[in-house]
């Protein structure tokens, strides 16, 4: 089972966003609602393309099953930065990144709201003690990525251009060269193990 991706306009966190924006870039023109509306259309179309293999494959990587049936994906104009929880992304994302980004998003939301109920935190100090949040939070994260990109989607292209996305980002940076450093498979199966450890029936 995997969740329906549902695409919604958000009508409450736009106006804060063209806020914020506005704030940041005052000569800069904020997207309309029609625009934002539109592109939220684009979205779902690119979406519906990769979305359910990504969905199998991001549950296959984890051995985890998504809570949610239904996950809402609040759309907004612009942004610096899109988020998990709730899922928000912005409509200025190119065509040729938006299903890469959302996975990444709901790879965070899968760690963290998942059917076991994962102890996330827990998790997060028995495997990677010391290091910092940011690059902690995306450890796991990148390494289903990238276990997506190598051996569902053989890509790596496609994980090549994710990592110059991030490039600006030296937490996304350290958590790629840790996963790069350790192996995707060897984290994933350490997570696995985890999972035995604690006790938890995964479901298949
Ligand atoms: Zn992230």
């Amino acid at each position: 089972m995997s969740p329906e991706i549902r695409f919604l306009y958000s009508w409450f966190l736009d106006p804060l966003f063209a806020l914020q924006h506005a704030a940041a870039a005052p000569d800069a023109p904020y997207p309309s609602r029609e625009a934002t509306t539109e592109r939220l259309h684009t979205f779902v179309r690119l979406w519906n393309e990769e979305g359910e293999m990504m969905k199998h494959a991001m549950q296959e990587s984890l051995g985890l099953s998504f809570f949610p049936n239904v996950v809402d994906v609040h759309v907004v104009g612009a942004g610096k930065r899109c988020f998990s929880s709730p899922v928000i992304l912005v409509g200025t994302i190119p065509d040729e990144s938006l299903v890469d980004v959302l996975t990444h998003e709901l790879l965070h939301l899968l760690l963290n709201d998942n059917t076991v109920r994962l102890d996330l935190r827990a998790v997060h100090e028995t495997m990677f003690p010391g290091l910092e949040t940011p690059t902690r939070n995306h450890v796991l994260v990148h390494a289903a990525h990238r276990a997506i990109y190598l051996d569902t989607l053989h890509d790596p292209a496609r994980l090549e251009r994710n990592k110059l996305r991030d490039a600006d980002s030296p937490a996304y940076m350290d958590a790629w060269r840790i996963v790069e450093e350790r192996g995707h498979a060897d984290i994933l199966e350490e997570l696995r193990t985890y999972y035995q450890k604690s006790g938890f029936t995964l479901a298949s």
